[in-house]
């Protein structure tokens, strides 16, 4: 690896893309805001390496944000993607593949009867919220600091990923009806859940809560907070979200659920469910989704909703991710967590490498993080400097302290090779780390 990466064709398109689009970029954390530098332009992948418009080579352990368990390209996807574009991109008309793919949830996630597809996790969340409030005739809304439900108005207020990258409060743009009626509680905090709902429990419609937190960094939530998400909700008539859009099909077959087994009223995926393209999906038991049109009165809609193509890489993900995929990505996942923490402890900084699963993600700090006001009191100026120098060294980590590490099934030795050789310099790059 020579002393400095080349990145001249980088900058030269982040350059041409901040002339036509805001902030050269289609999502605000990949800006590099938070870490400063290049963002780096990726022309192709495969497996667990990306590489750059500058022909510079990296080790994913962003994986496009959860969904590429599998590697990159892989083939037998790849084949069914061509296979599914050559019989046509899009129908505005049901396929049995669609139903596959709904059939494929269910199996997975015992709770969930019934599923609607769309386009994104945000519009998942935004049409579960929807239905919540239809259902139950309520209008508000409880959410956690620190955790992000995609970039629905309701949902932004103390939002975790880029809304906490950027340091943002709220999003301007969004009304104070809408904010005034969600509330924005500390996570894993049931004393603060069980307060707000002596007070105003006739008006909550839904809580809504990250399976386990995955966008303020890795925070799991503690023994016992799900299950009281559950019995509250339960006791004062209101549902219960489970969004695991991040954890959903990843953390475990049956994502969060099927490692601690809470059940949800209704449910969010995206991510690893579409294996890479553009789909998502709410669901719930039958008579809660009988609710929605057609066969009941809220509306919900998307003309691409269900897409041939994109349901065509999430049902051959979700095939090929069998118990073997699985247990590769926690093994994966355990080793870098033991990779990360023997060569922080090494370097002398503090530090924490958290888990949520086989989600992992470090904070500079040695308090345990739990909520985000202990994530945000972390040393997270000593971020840059750590994730710059992996970067340098050919590991490609997530560009903000407030996000979790993706691994995929597809790490190999040389993967893990260029992972051990930069993580003693990363380490101490962290601990040399100045305070501003
Ligand atoms: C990514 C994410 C979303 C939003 O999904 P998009 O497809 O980016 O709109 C919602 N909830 C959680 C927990 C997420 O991690």
């Amino acid at each position: 690896m020579s002393a400095t990466q080349p990145v001249s064709h980088s900058a030269a398109l982040f350059a041409r893309a901040s002339e036509v689009i805001p902030g050269g970029v289609n999502s605000p954390v990949r800006a590099f805001n938070a870490v400063g530098g290049t963002p780096r332009f990726m022309v192709s992948a495969k497996g667990s390496w990306l590489t750059d418009a500058d022909a510079n080579r990296y080790v994913d352990l962003v994986s496009s944000w959860g969904p590429m368990i599998l590697g990159h390209a892989h083939p037998e996807v790849v084949e069914a993607v061509r296979e599914a574009a050559v019989h046509g991109l899009s129908f505005g008309a049901p396929t049995e593949a669609e139903v596959r793919l709904a059939e494929a949830i269910i199996d997975r996630v015992e709770p969930v009867q019934q599923v609607r597809l769309v386009n994104s996790g945000t519009e998942a969340t935004m049409s579960a919220i929807r239905l919540a409030r239809g259902i139950t005739g309520r209008t508000v809304v409880v959410k956690f600091a620190g955790c992000y439900h995609g970039h629905v108005d309701a949902l932004l207020a103390q939002a975790g990923s880029g809304v906490a990258t950027l340091g943002l409060p709220t999003s301007p743009g969004v009304t104070g009806a809408q904010a005034q009626d969600t509330v924005v509680l500390p996570y894993n905090d049931l004393e603060a859940v069980r307060a707000v709902f002596a007070e105003r429990g006739s008006e909550i419609a839904c809580v809504i809560t990250e399976a386990a937190a995955g966008n303020m960094g890795a925070v799991a939530p503690r023994p016992g907070f799900n299950q009281g998400l559950r019995d509250l909700t339960r006791e004062y008539g209101a549902l219960l979200v489970m969004d695991e859009v991040m954890t959903g099909f990843r953390v475990s077959p049956a994502g969060w659920f099927g490692l601690d087994g809470v059940a949800g009223d209704l449910y969010t995926f995206g991510k690893v469910m579409s294996g890479g393209l553009p789909a998502a999906a709410f669901g719930g038991p039958a008579e809660l989704m009988a609710y929605l049109a057609p066969a009941g009165p809220v509306y919900q809609a998307g003309t691409l909703s269900g897409n041939p193509v994109a349901v065509a890489a999430g049902l051959t993900t979700l095939r090929l991710a069998d118990q073997a995929v699985y247990a590769t990505l926690d093994a994966n996942a355990a080793r870098l967590v033991g990779l990360f923490g023997d060569a922080l402890s090494a370097a002398g900084v503090p530090h924490r490498v958290q888990t949520a699963g086989n989600m992992f993600s470090v904070f500079f700090t040695e308090s345990e993080v739990v909520d985000y006001d202990t994530a945000k009191a972390a040393d997270t100026w000593r971020f840059p400097a750590f994730f710059h120098a992996l970067l340098e060294a050919g590991v490609y980590g997530p560009p903000s302290a407030f996000e979790a590490w993706f691994v995929s099934a597809a790490l190999d030795d040389d993967a893990f090779a260029v992972i051990e050789k930069a993580l003693p310099d990363a380490a101490r790059a962290a601990a040399a780390a100045v305070a501003p």
